[in-house]
Order: C-alpha cells, then sequence, then structure tokens
C-alpha cells in the first residue's frame, strides 16, 4: 500500500484536523468516555448530537456512494479521517451498527429504492438501527436460527425471539434474520429483512451487563408483519446477505476500533504516569514500561495491518475472511491494556465510581468490565480463530 497522500486527500487531512479543533466539544469529559464501540447510555444524546454534526461537515460515509448520501471516496480517506480523530481523541458517532453493517450490505444489496430510502437516515443518525441475529440457540452457529417468516400475501409474518441485541431499545430497524424455508438445509432457507421497530408484535427487554449498563436487550416478535418490499438481497438468500454484514462488522470493529485503541493507549499512559508504584512513578518501573511499549507496538501493528485489508476494498472487492484477523488483534490488544490499567492502579483497581479513592471516576473499572465482552461480540475469539485457519490459511476443518 502507497500512504503518500495526493494534494486533495492532504487538503482533506487539513480540513478534518482543522474542523475537530474547532468543534471538539468541550464537554466531552470522562464521564461520557467509553472505550468501547457501543456506547453508554448516558452518551447517546450527545452522540446523536455529535454524529449529526459531523455529517453536516462531510465526515460521516465517506465510502458510501453519492446516491446513498455519503461522499464517494475510498478507504484510503476513511483512514486518514480515523487518524485525526485518533490525535484528537474524538467520540465515536452513535449509529455504530447502522454505518459499519447495515449500511454497506444495503448498498451493496439493495434495491434503487432501498438504497434512497436508508443510508442516508442512517448517516444523518436519524433513524438507529440494530442486528438481529443471534437466538438463545443461535449464537456461533447462527445458521441454526429459529425466527420464522410466513408468507401471508405480499407480507410476512415474523415469530420468534432474538438475543443480546445491542441497541435494540433505541433502534428505529432491525437487520432481521429470519427462516423462510423450514425444508431447505439450514444455510439456505434464511432470508434478510429490514424490520421497522414500531411495527405492532415487537417487545424489547433490555438485559444488564456485568458493567450495569443495559447495552443490549431480548427481543420477542409476535405475528409480527413484514412486506415483501422489506427483502434485502433476495428470498432464501439471507446468508449470504447476513455474512456479507458480518465481514462488513469485523472490518469495522478491526480497522474502525485502531482509533479506539490509540486513544485508551494514551489514556493508560496518562493514568501510568500519575500513579506512584514501587515508590516510583509506574512509567519508571520497567515491567510496566516494557508493557505499555509492547502495547504500542501492537497499537502500530494492529494500524497496518487494517492498512492491509483496505488494500482489497481499494480494489473494489468486498471485504474477505481476512477481516477477522483485525477483529482478534483488537481484541487481544484491548483487553491486556485494560487489564494492564488494573495493574497499574493496584489494590484501587478494586474501586468503582461513588468511591472518593476511585481512580478516574471508575472509568477504568467500567472499561475493564466491558472488554471482557469483546471476545464474544461480533464472533467469538474460537470463530474467529476457525475462520483464519479454514478460509484464510486453507487448514482443514476442525
Ligand atoms: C456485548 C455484546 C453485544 C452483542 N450484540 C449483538 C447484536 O447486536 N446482535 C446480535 O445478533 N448478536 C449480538 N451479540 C451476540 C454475539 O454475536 C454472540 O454472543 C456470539 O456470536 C456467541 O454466540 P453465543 O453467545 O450463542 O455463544 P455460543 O455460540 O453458544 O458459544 C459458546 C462457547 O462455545 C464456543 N464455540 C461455539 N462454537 C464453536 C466452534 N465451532 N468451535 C470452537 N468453539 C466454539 C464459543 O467460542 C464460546 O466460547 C452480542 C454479544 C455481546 C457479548
Amino acid at each position: 500500500m502507497d500512504f503518500t497522500l495526493t494534494s486533495e486527500q492532504q487538503a482533506l487531512r487539513d480540513r478534518v484536523r482543522t474542523w475537530l479543533k474547532q468543534n471538539l466539544p468541550t464537554d466531552w469529559g470522562t464521564r461520557l468516555r467509553s472505550t468501547s464501540d457501543i456506547p453508554r447510555p448516558e452518551a447517546y444524546e450527545f452522540m446523536r448530537q455529535w454524529q449529526r454534526r459531523m455529517y453536516e461537515a462531510g465526515f460521516v460515509g465517506l465510502t458510501w456512494p453519492r446516491e446513498a448520501g455519503g461522499q464517494g471516496l475510498t478507504f484510503m480517506e476513511e483512514m486518514i479521517l480515523a487518524e485525526e480523530m485518533a490525535l484528537a481523541k474524538a467520540p465515536p458517532v452513535l449509529n455504530i451498527l447502522a454505518i459499519g453493517m447495515a449500511g454497506p450490505t444495503i448498498v451493496a444489496y439493495g434495491t434503487e429504492e432501498q438504497k434512497r430510502r436508508y443510508p442516508p437516515k442512517m448517516l444523518s443518525c436519524e433513524e438507529i438501527w440494530c442486528q438481529g441475529y443471534s437466538e438463545p440457540n443461535a449464537g456461533s452457529d447462527l445458521a441454526s436460527l429459529q425466527t420464522r417468516a410466513v408468507k401471508d400475501g405480499e407480507h410476512y409474518v415474523i415469530n420468534g425471539q432474538k438475543v443480546w441485541t445491542s441497541l435494540a431499545h433505541i433502534a428505529d430497524w432491525m437487520m432481521l434474520l429470519a427462516r423462510t424455508d423450514t425444508e431447505a438445509p439450514k444455510h439456505k432457507g434464511i432470508t434478510y429483512f429490514l424490520l421497522d421497530m414500531k411495527s405492532p408484535g415487537v417487545t424489547v427487554k433490555p438485559l444488564k451487563q456485568i458493567t450495569g449498563d443495559a447495552e443490549f436487550n431480548e427481543v420477542y416478535f409476535d405475528n409480527v408483519r413484514v412486506h415483501e418490499a422489506q427483502i434485502l438481497g433476495g428470498l432464501n438468500n439471507g446468508w449470504q446477505v447476513g455474512l456479507t454484514t458480518l465481514m462488513f462488522e469485523r472490518l469495522a470493529l478491526g480497522f474502525g476500533l485502531q482509533v479506539r485503541l490509540r486513544i485508551a493507549l494514551d489514556g493508560l499512559v496518562d493514568l501510568a504516569r500519575q500513579t506512584k508504584k514501587n515508590g516510583v512513578v509506574a512509567t519508571q518501573e520497567p515491567v510496566i514500561r516494557q508493557k505499555l511499549a509492547q502495547l504500542w507496538i501492537d497499537t502500530e501493528v494492529f494500524k497496518y495491518t487494517g492498512a492491509r485489508a483496505i488494500t482489497k476494498l481499494l480494489k473494489g472487492e468486498l471485504p474477505g475472511p481476512e477481516a477477522s484477523a483485525g477483529k482478534l488483534m483488537w481484541v487481544e490488544g484491548h483487553q491486556r491494556l485494560q487489564e494492564l490499567a488494573m495493574e497499574i492502579q493496584g489494590p484501587y483497581a478494586q474501586l468503582m465510581k461513588g468511591s472518593e479513592w476511585a481512580v478516574a471516576e471508575g472509568l477504568w473499572q467500567h472499561t475493564f468490565l466491558r472488554s471482557r465482552a469483546n471476545s464474544i461480540e461480533g464472533g467469538t475469539t474460537e470463530i474467529q480463530r476457525n475462520i483464519i485457519g479454514e478460509r484464510v490459511l486453507g487448514l482443514p476443518k476442525g
């Protein structure tokens, strides 16, 4: 990959840098920060406004085609934006599942009408999206999903349950996978629907996580009617369309999260500078220094691996199974970073927000606990290793 910027790309970098300097909200303090990609509940409204402002400045959906409301640029420009966001420690956008997954999938498979209707409102954050894939008995083995969609005239009637559905409690739309053919082999009878979350018969029940936040939900469908025009990518073609979304998800997680990893690492270095360990400032302690240096190296490797993955996209291809490597790097790097944050704090690591002795109002405790989910969400670490083994390295199936 050639990292030399064209004059237009340099101009974009300067424009982003200046805009971020002038527009970065002053109330973006530790209270709202999180190193996860899914925003914390108290930050929703703030991040909705932030995404709107970024969109109006032309900085959301850089790679999306102009007719879908994007800027028609390449992943090179997206990388420049990511770099500047990391340098400025800028907040992420709220509509993360739409920008990272639903939008690119609609652009790839949607009808002209679908491409005009949905992506622009994703970018402006007028409509929030969630992902209805996982079910109580279908997570890693997604093709076993049992939510049914039965044809009734021009509609399909949906019955069943999804679980772990992030942001469903504030979502307007869902990317829904449902079984439309019970006779076909399990990968072949699935259809991808664009479901209006306000449809009668949809019930959302929040689930609390170890952090105390309720980021995700159970979603129940009781005779929910969805018009056939809401199918994305054709009847019984949901497995292929759904996998494309997952590839984009891993790409977004791997590539987009390098920004969050770098911001978290800068924060960790600040924490180490402010903390005494064995009688010296933690940054002077040899073992801590080595661990920080290793994390810095890993963060750089993560960044350049992301650059390698986008070479494929620059050639106009869809992201492939190698995006799983980026996802793994994020997970391992981020979990180690959070563990080091606990080690640096020593006994104070046990104190959450609310204690007068808690460090940074318990921010690191929250992000440490949240980071445990990184190796589950977006496909578990074991599944990513299987994908890399079988589909990248060509090893026999385990
Ligand atoms: C914070 C968070 C947010 C999420 N958000 C969403 C969302 O918005 N939408 C959505 O649809 N889902 C979401 N999920 C669900 C997530 O995708 C699933 O939890 C994940 O795919 C694992 O599925 P499972 O929980 O059913 O575990 P299982 O599939 O039952 O796995 C249990 C264990 O067995 C291992 N395992 C399973 N199969 C294999 C195999 N073939 N080889 C080796 N090991 C294996 C797994 O790695 C895991 O350790 C979210 C999860 C989390 C934690």
